[in-house]
């Protein structure tokens, strides 16, 4: 039989992670091989579910051109600290180091050539070599502060600890164990939230001003795409894509991100062409149609479900179409104006924007500034990169910073 002081000690660790997953992971790696006894613990009973699914599979992992401009949040100075200390060139040493072959695909995004699988088994490997002990599924029941720490009741025991790192992340993908833990400790503790909101993530339209675009669905062109005004301008060139709903692909999601509700977008189907110069120029040098025409630019299925959207006929010859109408038709192909009604939200967001006030943390080792020991890393705080790699590298980034200051 066990004596009491031995189950006393067993249930004691200087830290424990709760969320393993790619912020935890990284972070309890850090701390274990810093010589820390650490247990990390999650309610899934899979791991690291979100680095699975990822990238399409293959994960990507980080981007090559990671800055803190490439990051939104409330306090915008906050994340450099964290990235200037552990920069996308770190990570990959990592990468290379367990021999995990990657690709470059696009604007210095990296992503493995197999599978998101190496990623996880090699955190687990870095985890192992810090002697990190793992328990999951495992719940939370509740989280107080003690004379010396904290005292962390669960589903399987009563732990406690030195110090506690909240890694749940945001509300993205509930269906794979999101939650919102982070914030509710928070609260708890007194920490000021700021309100999560779906992010990297399809925009929906009114059903009945959707259905002439409806049919388009699988579409999926480079566009210009822009929201906000003056100094909250922002645009991106990426792949849009048609869906039954609204739109999607990267250059959607990139700006999801920084769409208000009630905002407009401005697509710019033909970045490179100015439409209308264009038309009123062929008027006398081409025989075409309108349709065929426009066909040379665009997927002719494309362009067939424009023109009726818009309420032009495709079969007219150009030359004998007026100009006003070429310029009203360059307007809708160059800078195409709609309003979306909301987002596909979090079923189908990537990453969720907001989240723990930056502010209630230490820039250097994301400890609250109020709870002494009490650390929050990830997606769970309020700074969200952009689409390609960069929401990984600031979960690596705040985890190894934490991981080095327990
Ligand atoms: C479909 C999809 C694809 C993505 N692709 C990319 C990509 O290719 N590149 C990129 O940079 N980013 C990508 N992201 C975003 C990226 O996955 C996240 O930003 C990143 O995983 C956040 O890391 P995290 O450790 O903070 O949270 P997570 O990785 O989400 O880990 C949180 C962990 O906490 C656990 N947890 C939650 N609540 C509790 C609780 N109450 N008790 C105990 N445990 C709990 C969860 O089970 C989970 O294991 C993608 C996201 C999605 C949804």
């Amino acid at each position: 039989m066990r004596s009491i002081s031995e189950d006393q000690k067993n249930q004691h660790v200087d830290v424990l992670v709760i969320g393993a997953g790619a912020a935890g992971m990284m972070c309890a790696a850090v701390a274990g091989q810093r010589g820390k006894r650490v247990l990390i613990i999650d309610h899934a009973s899979k791991l690291a579910e979100k680095i699975r699914i990822s990238g399409g599979g293959r994960c990507n992992f980080t981007n090559l051109t990671a800055t803190p401009n490439n990051f939104l949040s409330e306090n915008p100075h906050f994340c450099k600290s964290a990235l200037s200390r552990y920069t996308p060139q770190d990570f990959l040493s990592l990468v290379k180091k367990y021999k995990i072959a990657f690709h470059e695909k696009h604007k210095g995004q990296l992503f493995c050539d197999d599978s998101a699988e190496d990623i996880i088994r090699m955190l687990k490997s870095e985890c192992e070599l810090g002697k990190v002990q793992w328990r999951m599924p495992c719940q939370v029941h509740e989280l107080s502060q003690s004379e010396h720490g904290f005292v962390i009741q669960t589903s399987m025991r009563v732990w406690t600890a030195d110090s506690v790192v909240i890694a749940t992340g945001g509300l993205s993908i509930p269906k794979i164990g999101a939650s919102d833990f982070s914030y509710k400790i928070a609260e708890q503790f007194g920490l000021k939230i700021l309100a999560p909101r779906p992010a990297l993530v399809p925009l929906t339209f009114d059903a009945n001003s959707w259905e002439p675009f409806a049919p388009l669905s699988g579409i999926s062109l480079e566009v210009d795409i822009e929201t906000g005004l003056k100094k909250d301008r922002m645009v991106f060139r990426e792949d849009l894509l048609f869906t039954h709903r609204g739109l999607s692909g990267p250059a959607v999601l990139q700006i999801s991100s920084f769409w208000q509700a009630g905002q407009s977008l401005r697509i710019n189907l033909l970045p490179e062409i100015d439409v209308a110069q264009e038309l009123i120029d062929a008027k006398t040098s081409s025989k075409k149609n309108l349709g065929n025409y426009l066909s040379t630019f665009l997927p002719a299925r494309l362009v067939e479900g424009l023109l009726i959207a818009h309420g032009f006929d495709g079969n007219l010859k150009i030359a004998d179409m007026q100009d006003k109408r070429l310029r009203l038709l360059g307007e809708k192909l160059n800078r195409w104006e709609l309003i979306p009604n909301g987002s596909e939200g979090y079923r189908k967001a990537e990453v969720t924007r907001g989240g723990v006030d930056t502010r209630e943390l230490s820039q250097q080792t994301m400890m609250s500034k109020k709870v002494q020991g009490l650390y929050f890393i990830g997606e769970a705080v309020d700074v969200t990169g952009w689409l390609g790699g960069y929401n990984f590298q600031w979960a690596w980034a705040s985890g190894v910073a934490a991981g080095q200051a327990l």
